[in-house]
């Protein structure tokens, strides 16, 4: 992956939470505080504008700006894990132009290692992470080139997102609604499969 494609990953995320930034937040108003979808638009608004001015040069400079920017401005338990995630993913990021297939997967596993850590999480408790670790088994498993994957990952990651209707939640503002917050879609698991489905657009 070069930092051109990771840096339109970024723009393509913004945009399709943009899009869907209502309906994330009426799946957060189901089991949550309504406010997902204002939250990781707001953060990416100001990604994409932080990304034109300061134009970074290398995948590692790329992802720290984004991990800070969302930090500073998402606000909200998605805000602390995206970018405690991404600032995670920096440190496997080399600070050059390109990365090869095992180094985008080692980015993605320190992701979703922090995450881990972060918010004591596992997949099954209705999280984000229940994408990105079953993407992320296929990726680490697959022996196909990511070019191949990941799109076979992409088409998959909004079947996983609606999975976790069926849940209940452990975690998050979700967890405390207990078994009631079985039916209703997870919003972080949502706006990971768009995530995902960038992804699969650029390097596809
Ligand atoms: P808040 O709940 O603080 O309002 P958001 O609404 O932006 O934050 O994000 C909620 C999403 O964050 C949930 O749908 C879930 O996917 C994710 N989430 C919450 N807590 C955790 C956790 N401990 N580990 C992983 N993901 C979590
Ligand atoms: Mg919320
Ligand atoms: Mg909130």
């Amino acid at each position: 992956m070069t930092n051109t494609q990771f840096q339109q990953l970024w723009v393509c995320f913004g945009q399709a939470v943009s899009k869907h930034k209502d309906e994330l937040n009426q799946l957060d108003a189901a089991i949550g505080d309504a406010d997902h979808g204002t939250n990781l638009d707001r953060g990416l608004q100001q990604v994409l504008e932080k990304m034109q001015a300061a134009s970074p040069a290398t995948l590692q400079a790329t992802c720290k700006l984004v991990a800070m920017t969302l930090l500073s401005t998402v606000g909200g338990a998605s805000g602390a894990l995206w970018g405690s995630g991404l600032l995670a993913a920096a440190k496997v990021f080399p600070d050059t132009d390109t990365c090869d297939d095992k180094t985008l997967t080692q980015a993605i596993q320190a992701f979703v290692d922090s995450i881990e850590q972060r918010g004591k999480a596992v997949v099954g408790d209705k999280t984000m992470l229940d994408v990105f670790v079953p993407a992320l088994s296929s990726l680490a498993q697959d022996a196909e080139p990511i070019t191949v994957v990941v799109p076979e990952i992409a088409a998959h990651a909004k079947e996983w997102a609606e999975a976790t209707a069926s849940l209940q939640a452990k975690k998050g503002r979700a967890a405390y609604l207990g078994p009631r917050s079985v039916g209703h879609i997870d919003p972080g698991a949502t706006s990971s499969a768009l995530w995902w489905q960038c992804l699969g657009r650029i390097i596809g």
